[in-house]
């Protein structure tokens, strides 16, 4: 499997377990905000992030401006969890 070429990116294909955001969105602080890094049991559905502590948001998506959600892409489905 390749790699991602953007963490963020394969973040995103998933929902967030923890802000219950869709794929294709950044993480939401309670603020409503864009987080300014992943949600962990979000980027833990990705086999390749799961080493890492933290993924942070791309400034590009606009970390601490308010949240809006982002183009409506199918969810990938997490592998299961043994
Ligand atoms: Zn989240």
């Amino acid at each position: 499997m390749p790699q991602p070429a953007e963490p963020a990116a394969a973040v995103e294909q998933f929902d967030c377990p923890t802000c219950e955001v869709l794929a294709g969105s950044t993480c939401r602080t309670r603020g409503g905000k864009v987080a300014s890094k992943y949600h962990p049991p979000r980027f833990m559905l990705v086999p390749q992030l799961r080493a890492e502590l933290e993924v942070k948001t791309p400034a590009d998506r606009g970390p601490g401006r308010a949240w809006e959600m982002g183009p409506a892409v199918d969810a990938a489905v997490p592998e299961a969890a043994t």
